[in-house]
C-alpha cells in the first residue's frame, strides 16, 4: 500500500482492513457478512456495544454523557446542534477561525437561530488562534461552538475555552472535532457536545460520532425530525432507523486496534506530536517550502505548505505520486499542498514524505 496523506476520507490502519477482509464473507463463524446483518440482530448488537464500550474506554468518556453512532456527517450538525440545543431560546455564539466554523455559522443562521461571533481569527488571515482573553460571550448565550482543528487552513486550538457569560454563569462547549479526536487524550467533561465525521481517525465515511452530556438532551421542540433529536435518538441507542452498520463496525475496529496496537490515546498523542514536528522541523529548515501558521497553533493532524514556485506544484504532485505518496494537493480553496498525518499515517511515511520533499528541493528548488 502507498502512503496516503488524504485529508479524508483518510488512510485507515493497514491492520484493520486486513482484519475486515478477513471477516468480510463470513463473520466470526456465522455464515455472512456484517454488511448483511440485521442492525437488531444479537450479533450486530454486540458489535455496536463493544464499539461504544471501546470508545468509552479510549475517551474515558464519563457516564453522564451519551455516544450517537449517526448519518449525515459532521455537516448535519451543523443543524443538528442549534435545533437541539436552542429549543429554549438564547443564541449560539461561535469562534471562528476557517471555512468549517464558518460553515457551522452558516448552517445555523440559515435556519434562522440567532448567531453572535464571540471571537475570530478573521483578521490574521486565520493564522493563529485568538486569545482566550478576546472572547466576548453574549448575555443571551446558550453555547460556544469552536472548531478544534481547521482541516483546511492546519489551525488547531492549544487551549480549551471556557465560556463564561458576564452574568459569570458557564455555557456548555460544542466542539467540531472532526479532524483531531481521537489523536490524543481530551477531557471530555468540560464539552457539552463533541462531535466528529469519521471519515480522518475514526473509520469510513458514513458514520458521525456525537457526544452529548445529559442534561442536554429533550430540549427540542417537538417540530424537528425525529431524526434530528438528540433525546429521541439516544434512547434508541442511534437505532430510530438502519444506522450505518458496516462503518460502525469498521470504527470499532479502529477502537480496537488503538487499544491493542498502538496502546490508548496517549501512546498515539506521542507519535502524533512526533510526526508533526520532524515535518514542521523540514519546512522551517528550509527556504523553499513554507507553512504560514503561528507555532503554537499548527495543526498535528494537516500540515498545508507553499512551495516557493508555486509553478513547480503540479509536478511536485506528479512526482510525489509515482514516489507512492498520494494526495498531497492542499484544499482547491487555499492551493499548494497539505499532508494529512492522521492517526492511520505511520512515521514512515513522514519520513519519506520529508526524504522526497528535500529531493525534489535539491532537484528544482
Ligand atoms: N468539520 C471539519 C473540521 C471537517 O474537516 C469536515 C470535513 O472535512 C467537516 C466538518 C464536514 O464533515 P462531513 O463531510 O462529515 O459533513
Amino acid at each position: 500500500r502507498h502512503y496516503n496523506f488524504c485529508a479524508g476520507p483518510a488512510a485507515l490502519p493497514s491492520a484493520v482492513l486486513e482484519r475486515a477482509r478477513s471477516e468480510l464473507l463470513d463473520y466470526q463463524g456465522r455464515g455472512l457478512s456484517v454488511m448483511e446483518m440485521s442492525h437488531r440482530s444479537d450479533e450486530f448488537v454486540a458489535i455496536a456495544e463493544r464499539a461504544e464500550a471501546d470508545l468509552r474506554d479510549l475517551l474515558a468518556i464519563p457516564s453522564h454523557y451519551r455516544v450517537l453512532f449517526l448519518q449525515g456527517g459532521a455537516s448535519m450538525q451543523f443543524s443538528m446542534i442549534p435545533m437541539n440545543l436552542l429549543g429554549q431560546g438564547g443564541s449560539a455564539n461561535f469562534i471562528q477561525t476557517g471555512v468549517w466554523g464558518k460553515k457551522a455559522l452558516n448552517e445555523a443562521k440559515r435556519l434562522g437561530f440567532a448567531c453572535h461571533v464571540a471571537a475570530s481569527s478573521e483578521a490574521n488571515g486565520h493564522t493563529a488562534v485568538p486569545g482566550e482573553e478576546s472572547l466576548t460571550i453574549s448575555d443571551d448565550a446558550a453555547y460556544l461552538h469552536y472548531t478544534s482543528n481547521e482541516t483546511i487552513g492546519g489551525l488547531e486550538f492549544d487551549y480549551i475555552p471556557q465560556a463564561i457569560r458576564v452574568d459569570g454563569n458557564d455555557v456548555p462547549l460544542v466542539c467540531d472535532m472532526s479532524s483531531n479526536i481521537l489523536s490524543g487524550p481530551i477531557d471530555v467533561s468540560e464539552f457539552g457536545v463533541i462531535y466528529a465525521g469519521a471519515q480522518k481517525n475514526i473509520g469510513p465515511a458514513g458514520l458521525t460520532i456525537v457526544l452529548v452530556r445529559d442534561d442536554l438532551l429533550g430540549s427540542a421542540p417537538s417540530t424537528i425530525p425525529s431524526l434530528f433529536d438528540y433525546q429521541l435518538l439516544a434512547e434508541a441507542g442511534s437505532m430510530v432507523n438502519t444506522p450505518p452498520t458496516y462503518a460502525w463496525y469498521l470504527s470499532g475496529l479502529v477502537f480496537q486496534w488503538l487499544k491493542n496496537d498502538v496502546g490508548g490515546l496517549e501512546a498515539m498523542d506521542a507519535m502524533n506530536q512526533r510526526k508533526a514536528q520532524k515535518l514542521y522541523a523540514a519546512i522551517d529548515g528550509s527556504r523553499f517550502y513554507s507553512n504560514p501558521i503561528a507555532r503554537q497553533n499548527r495543526s498535528r493532524m494537516n500540515v498545508p505548505f507553499v512551495l516557493a514556485d508555486e509553478r513547480l506544484d503540479a509536478l511536485f504532485l506528479r512526482e510525489a505520486d509515482e514516489a507512492g505518496l498520494l494526495n498531497l494537493k492542499g484544499h482547491r480553496s487555499v492551493g499548494g499542498m497539505r499532508a494529512s498525518l492522521y492517526n492511520a499515517v505511520p512515521e514512515e511515511a513522514v519520513d519519506a514524505l520529508i526524504a522526497f520533499m528535500a529531493d525534489f528541493e535539491q532537484r528544482r528548488g
